[in-house]
C-alpha cells in the first residue's frame, strides 16, 4: 500500500509481546540478507556528506544520467533509513515486552546499516513497526515512513495457523511473508525518493524489486520468497468483490503468480518443479524467463544511480 489509511497509528504501541516476537523473526532474516541488494563496484563520491541533512533537493545525477550510462554518475547521500522511534505509553509493559521491543529495535538497526551500505538518499527514509486497526503495510509519503502493521503480522500468523505442526514453522513462514512485505514498501519509499519513473503499476513494481532483492540464489532467499508467494495464494473467487477489481493492486492469486513466475524465471532448472507439479501453468512460464531479465534489467538501471 502507498499511504496509510486514515486508520493507522503507526505512532502507538502497546503491549503485544507475541507480535513483537514474530515480528522480529522477520527482521532477524531481513538483516541477514540485505547484503543481497544491488551493488555496484563503483565507489561512492568520498566528498558526499554520508549523514543526514535537512536536505529536501533531489540528488539527482546529472540529466544526462540515464540507464544507458548506468553506474557512471553516482547521487551524493544525504540521508539515513533510520530506525522509527516509538514513544510509546509502556507503563503497562512487562519486563520481557520491554526486552522483545529492544531486540525489535536492534534488529531493525541491523536492516538500516545494511540499506544504508546498499543506496545513498536524497532524505531520511524511517523504518518500523507499528500499531494499526487493520492488517496493513504502507509508506507515508509525508512522513518518509516505512511501517509494517503489527496486526498484519498477526493475521499472517492467523492465515498460517494449521498449515504448519509446530510453533518455529509458523513463525519462519510469517517472518519469511514480513519480510517481502517490508522490501515492498521499500521500494514505495525508493520510487518516491529518487522519484522514479514507474511505466504500469506501481504495486506490481514494487513486488517484482522485492522478489529481485530477496531470490539472491540463496536457500534462505528462496524460501523467503516462496513463503511470501504463498502467502498471496490463499484467496479464493468467492472471497472477491468488486472492489478487489478496482484496487491498486493486483489480486492476491494474480500476485502469487507474478512472485512464482520471476522466481523460476531467475533460474528455470533450479524451479523447474514448480512447472512440473502444476504450481506455475506452462502457458505462463514459457515467458517467465523473459519477464526476469525485463524487471531485473529495469530496476537495476533506475537504481544504478543511486547504489553504492
Ligand atoms: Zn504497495
Amino acid at each position: 500500500m502507498r499511504t496509510p489509511p486514515p486508520t493507522a497509528r503507526p505512532g502507538a504501541a502497546g503491549p503485544r509481546a507475541s507480535a513483537y516476537s514474530r515480528a522480529l523473526a522477520g527482521l532477524v532474516l531481513l538483516a541477514a540478507l540485505t547484503p543481497a541488494l544491488p551493488a555496484c563496484s563503483h565507489k561512492a563520491d568520498p566528498n558526499a556528506g554520508a549523514g543526514p541533512q535537512a536536505n529536501s533537493a533531489t540528488p539527482a545525477p546529472t540529466a544526462a544520467a540515464g540507464p544507458a550510462q548506468q553506474g557512471q554518475v553516482k547521487a551524493a547521500d544525504r540521508g539515513d533509513f533510520k530506525v522509527a522511534r516509538r514513544e510509546p505509553d509502556d507503563d503497562g509493559l512487562s519486563p520481557e515486552e520491554r526486552a522483545e521491543m529492544a531486540d525489535e529495535e536492534k534488529s531493525l538497526e541491523e536492516a538500516a546499516a545494511e540499506l544504508n551500505k546498499a543506496f545513498s538518499l536524497p532524505h531520511d527514509i524511517f523504518i518500523g513497526f507499528g500499531e494499526c486497526e487493520e492488517p496493513n503495510a504502507f509508506y507515508d509519503t509525508e512522513k518518509k515512513e516505512v511501517v509494517v502493521c503489527y496486526q498484519l503480522v498477526e493475521d499472517l500468523y492467523e492465515s498460517f495457523r494449521g498449515d504448519y505442526r509446530s510453533d518455529e514453522e509458523i513463525k519462519e513462514v510469517v517472518g519469511n511473508a514480513t519480510t517481502f512485505i517490508f522490501f515492498h514498501e521499500v521500494g514505495h519509499a525508493l520510487i518516491d525518493a529518487y522519484d522514479l519513473p514507474v511505466t504500469g503499476r506501481e504495486e506490481d513494481a514494487v513486488d517484482q524489486l522485492s522478489v529481485l532483492v530477496l531470490a539472491d540464489g540463496s536457500e534462505e532467499g528462496d524460501r523467503t520468497v516462496l513463503d511470501a508467494a504463498r502467502s498471496f495464494s490463499r484467496a479464493t473467487d468467492a472471497e472477491l468483490d468488486e472492489l478487489a477489481f478496482a484496487d491498486e493492486h493486483s489480486l492476491d492469486r494474480q500476485r502469487f503468480y507474478n512472485i512464482i513466475c520471476l522466481l523460476y524465471g531467475q533460474n528455470q532448472e533450479k524451479f523447474a518443479s514448480l512447472v512440473n507439479d502444476g504450481t506455475l501453468p506452462e502457458g505462463r512460464a514459457e515467458r517467465c524467463g523473459d519477464e526476469y531479465a525485463r524487471a531485473r534489467k529495469a530496476w537495476d538501471s533506475l537504481l544504478a544511480p543511486y547504489v553504492k
